[in-house]
């Protein structure tokens, strides 16, 4: 059976990661009609947008795609390309498992932990305003008539909307996903303790679904905690479920748990479309120069292939990535750097590729 995927291959490193990436998916047999689709700042001339419309189009096609990063250029009327997508097709799950691979580097041993992270609101939402605006003196004003402290007139704010339905959706998703994977244990991760109106709703929704499923495990933690946790304990944790901010920062320290932004893959779920990424973004510093590391997104590849029925492709993928990295003498500088504390003697993007 062939598989119909939108490759999206991004900007910055996402050209040389997603190639590399598209020979490993090949070498497995697995048969895949890539629908490649630009987007980003190098489509800006033609489409006077970084997200076309024919490029949603495709993927409202295929139900399924895997991008490298997008930078999104300044001025173009979107905060965030990958944001903008997450949106379009409701992905309202990124999952992002943290497994530590022999010679990865890391300082760490024997990680395997995913973080499951809201996606759709939060101070993602995008809902802002500059200090001055109109709208900030009307926001102060509803502020002191609700007998609350106003703020600065010279502030600018940003919103935290946290609903009941996306935190019950979110928490769902990551019970569901933890029975599904023969997880052990879910912990909320929250500021309830601060943030009693947002978080506290959070909080206890994640209380009121984790009855739902005694099998597993259940707990909360707070951010803060969670973090100190993490580097001081990682092997306590298993599931983690955050909100989108949280999320975000917990997904790049739990990368530095299995050596780094380059090995850290991860999945946008929605109801109806999935959309396969790395966690990193898209390292404008190394591009272009065959020295970025594309285990990410070749592991984010993997994900894909099980997303797509093809288990036993996608386990070899992942064996052949473990294998190689075990190996040690054909991995990318950040890998390289981390072993031994110099780049020497590491091979290039597309060579490591090979390798695997
Ligand atoms: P975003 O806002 O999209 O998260 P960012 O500003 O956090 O982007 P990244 O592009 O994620 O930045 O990367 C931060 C740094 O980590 C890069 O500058 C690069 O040096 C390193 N890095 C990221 N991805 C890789 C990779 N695949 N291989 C090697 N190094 C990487
Ligand atoms: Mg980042």
């Amino acid at each position: 059976m062939t598989h119909d995927v939108v490759l999206i291959p991004g900007d910055g490193i996402g050209p040389e990661i997603t190639s590399a990436m598209r020979r490993v998916v090949e070498a497995t047999g697995v048969q895949i009609n890539w629908n490649v689709q630009d987007a980003g700042a190098g489509v800006m001339g033609e489409y006077g947008t970084p997200l076309p419309e024919h490029v949603l189009e495709a993927v409202r096609a295929t139900k399924v795609a895997i991008k490298g990063p997008i930078t999104t250029p300044v001025g173009t009327g979107f905060r965030s390309v990958n944001v903008a997508l997450r949106k379009e097709f409701d992905l309202y799950a990124c999952v992002r498992p943290c497994l530590s691979q022999p010679g990865d580097g890391s300082r760490y041993r024997d990680i395997d932990l995913v973080i499951v992270r809201e996606n759709t609101e939060d101070l993602y939402a995008g809902i802002e305003f500059d200090e001055g605006s109109p709208e900030v003196v009307e926001l102060s004003k509803l502020v002191e008539a609700s007998g609350q402290k106003p703020f600065a007139a010279d502030s600018a704010i940003s919103i935290k909307p946290i609903s009941i339905a996306r935190s019950r959706r979110i928490v769902e998703y990551a019970f569901e996903y933890a029975r599904r994977c023969g997880r052990k244990k879910v912990t909320c991760v929250h500021k309830a303790n601060i943030m009693k109106a947002t978080d506290g709703l959070y909080l206890r929704i994640a209380r009121e679904v984790a009855e739902r499923y005694p099998d597993i495990e259940f707990n909360d933690k707070i951010v803060d905690a969670t973090c100190m946790g993490l580097v001081q304990e990682p092997h306590d944790f298993d599931v983690l479920v955050c909100l989108n901010l949280y999320g975000d920062i917990v997904s790049d320290l739990c990368a530095g748990l299995v050596g780094g932004l380059g090995m850290a893959p991860g999945a946008n779920i929605g109801a109806d479309v999935a959309i396969f990424e790395p966690t990193h973004g898209s390292a404008p510093d190394i591009a272009g120069k065959d020295i970025a590391n594309p285990t990410a997104e070749i592991l984010s590849a993997a994900m894909l292939l099980d997303h797509l029925g093809e288990t036993d492709a996608a386990e070899r993928i992942r064996a052949a990535v473990r294998a190689t990295l075990a190996e040690g003498s054909q991995v990318t500088g950040d890998v390289q750097r981390a072993l031994t504390g110099s780049a020497e003697g590491a091979v290039g993007t597309q060579a490591y590729a090979d390798a695997v």
